[in-house]
């Protein structure tokens, strides 16, 4: 038994034996600052970047861009990879399926099925051995909780175990037309980064103009986004409330909600994976559950499993006040 899995099971023992809210402890300051450190301070730079290159090597056409291809990327991950694919929450279909499958492979972080594998064994031992990405896979001190949020947020991409699709993602597996799309991967990735610059070329009729769309909205887009995916795997499952019976340490962290279109209500989310909504609670924004519904009005999906109050009242851990 490693540390990480000591950490947990108290936690459930407590929640089985009554309504008592999480008490882990504090989190430990290293821990703690290195999140604000590593999170906010690249993401400061990237900031002050922008005033020092607008006129010259930024402007309103590489924000339009970035902005398109952040919200279609970022949504094909959220709605697609996520909750489609992964989860089931709602059944759509061949075109819809396809096009979520393509709009989240711009991402660039993976094809499909690797992505749906990777995922569904997080949600199979989260916060345990065999969860590839758990920020509490070192332990529970401070050093071990720095080491585990590097690791939960990036370092399990350089890991060279692959996910067992055969027994995460039959299912995928079994539809040729999407393993089809699946293995274009490489063409996906080409054409999220080459085709804001074309366009940037295009719409300002410049070479310079193709370079800074390029870098904008494919390079610095793609790195936030992935920053913003990989966060709801490391901050996600450290700091935040928690107001659901999950088994794990996944928790609600508020200030990503929008960039991460709804994915950062990660303990509502944990608590009841195939919910089409993760941001159940009152004044919990979630993009991504607006945009399932407008493809519900339109007959792109059905069968969606919206939350009840049946549901939630299942999973809370206290009185559930919606
Ligand atoms: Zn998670
Ligand atoms: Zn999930």
């Amino acid at each position: 038994m490693t540390a990480a899995t000591e950490s947990v099971t108290p936690t459930q023992a407590s929640r089985e034996s009554g309504p008592k809210p999480l008490t882990a402890g504090q989190r430990p300051l290293i821990g703690h600052l290195s999140v604000y450190l590593f999170v906010l301070v690249p993401f400061a730079a990237l900031l002050l970047a922008v005033p020092a290159a607008w006129g010259w090597g930024l402007g309103w056409v590489d924000i339009g861009l970035a902005a398109v291809f952040y919200v279609v990327s970022g949504l094909g991950v959220t709605v697609g990879f996520h909750r489609y694919f992964t989860h089931g929450s709602f059944k759509a279909n061949r075109g819809v399926k396809i096009a979520l499958a393509i709009a989240g492979m711009m991402a660039v972080q993976g094809p499909v099925i690797t992505w749906v594998a990777d995922h569904r064994r997080h949600h199979a031992y989260s916060d345990r051995d065999g969860d590839p990405h758990s920020p509490w896979r070192f332990g529970s001190s401070p050093v071990a909780l720095a080491k585990g949020f590097w690791y939960a947020h990036m370092g399990w991409l350089f890991e060279r175990d692959l996910t067992n699709q055969d027994r995460f993602a039959p299912d995928l597996k079994k539809d040729a037309e999407l393993v089809r799309v699946d293995k274009l991967f490489p063409l996906w990735t080409a054409l999220s980064l080459v085709l804001p610059g074309v366009l940037g070329g295009l719409i300002t009729w410049s070479v310079w103009g193709g370079l800074t769309a390029f870098f904008w909205a494919g390079l610095v887009r793609a790195s936030l986004l992935h920053h913003v995916t990989w966060s709801v795997n490391s901050i996600c499952h450290m700091i935040g409330e928690r107001p659901f019976k999950s088994r794990d340490k996944a928790a609600n962290f508020w200030p990503l909600a929008i960039l991460s279109f709804g994915e950062s209500w990660h303990n509502s989310h944990h608590a009841d994976p195939t919910c089409a909504r993760h941001g159940v609670l009152r004044g919990q924004l979630d993009i991504s559950a607006r945009v399932i519904w407008f493809f519900e009005k339109v007959g792109w999906a059905w069968k969606v499993r919206w939350p009840n109050e049946k549901r939630l009242a299942r999973i809370a851990v206290t009185d559930y006040k919606g």
